[in-house]
């Protein structure tokens, strides 16, 4: 803990404002509750991003609640059951995660959900986003993340989902979100499959801004730290010649370059809409 009080003094020096715990999963850490108290008292923001299943102990969210957290973001993937305890290989995990939500906005006032967009729970996101408002409608934020291709993902590609595959969904998704008031961001997704929502993405939101923020890794034990300025955090994304003549080129980070070099770029195209609306909504949201 001495460790972990120092390295979030220095981060204080450097300038952050704020500490994301995550992972792994952060609440695996004894000293979390102790480690958040801390950044409270040093008047920098606690955040976590969590899988919910220790939250479902009563107790444990207290303690939680306790320590000064205010801004959650939970993980769920799925209203269905077998598709949520598919996706984290653990039975009984969808229980757990339910509670875990309520234990949270009960005792912290708050959660945000995290939704990771597999092959497996992509046909139905919108009917999860749903389930997830009509029985939490406390919640009113959400970020989705599309399938990372790394780990285990890469000897599993069946559960990436193509963008084509993938598009109407989330236009449902977002059209639900959006007439109800509720915020969301969506990351690793490409500007040409969020026609009408492109002002919600993760990677055009930080070009636009171009906000420089530092980021540390923890590696063997051992911290790194860069300086990332929105537009060069995307440098290694992918684009196809297609792009070059794409009015959002400027603004739009292209694909991940994983999904890129499994799937290629071929579901990209150009997009024939003026950057300075998108630009404008990102500026007044
Ligand atoms: S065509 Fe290329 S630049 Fe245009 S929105 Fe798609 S990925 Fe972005």
């Amino acid at each position: 803990m001495k460790e972990v009080k120092k390295q979030i003094r220095e981060f204080k020096e450097e300038g952050a404002s704020g500490i994301l715990f995550t992972g792994g999963e952060p609440t695996l850490y004894e000293g979390l509750p102790e480690a958040i108290e801390y950044c409270v008292s040093e008047g920098l923001e606690p955040r976590m991003i969590s899988n919910a299943q220790k939250l479902s102990v009563e107790a444990y969210a207290k303690i939680l609640a306790a320590s000064g957290i205010t801004n959650v973001n939970l993980s769920l993937y799925s209203y269905k059951k077998e598709v949520q305890e598919r996706l984290t290989r653990t039975p009984g995990s969808f229980e757990k995660s339910l509670k875990g939500i309520e234990n949270t906005l009960k005792y912290l006032g708050h959660a945000n959900i995290n939704i990771a967009i597999t092959s497996l729970n992509i046909d139905h996101l919108s009917d999860t986003v749903k389930f997830i408002h009509h029985k939490y409608p406390q919640i009113h934020h959400f970020v989705f993340n599309y399938l990372l291709i790394v780990g285990t993902a890469t000897k599993n590609l069946f559960v990436v989902p193509k963008l084509v595959d993938a598009e109407l969904e989330l236009k449902k998704t977002a059209h639900f979100l959006k007439k109800h008031n509720i915020t969301f961001r969506m990351e690793r997704v490409p500007l040409c499959y969020m026609g009408g929502f492109e002002e919600c993405s993760t990677e055009t939101r930080q070009i636009v801004k171009d906000q420089p923020y530092l980021l540390y890794l923890l590696r063997k034990k051992r911290i790194e730290k860069a300086k990332v300025r929105g537009e060069d955090k995307f440098h290694e994304y992918s684009k196809a010649d297609i792009c070059k003549s794409c009015f959002l080129t400027t603004i739009c980070a292209g694909l991940d370059p994983r999904y890129a070099r499994v799937m290629g770029t071929k579901e990209l195209y150009p997009v024939f809409k003026n950057p300075k609306t998108i630009i404008s909504k990102i500026h007044s949201s």
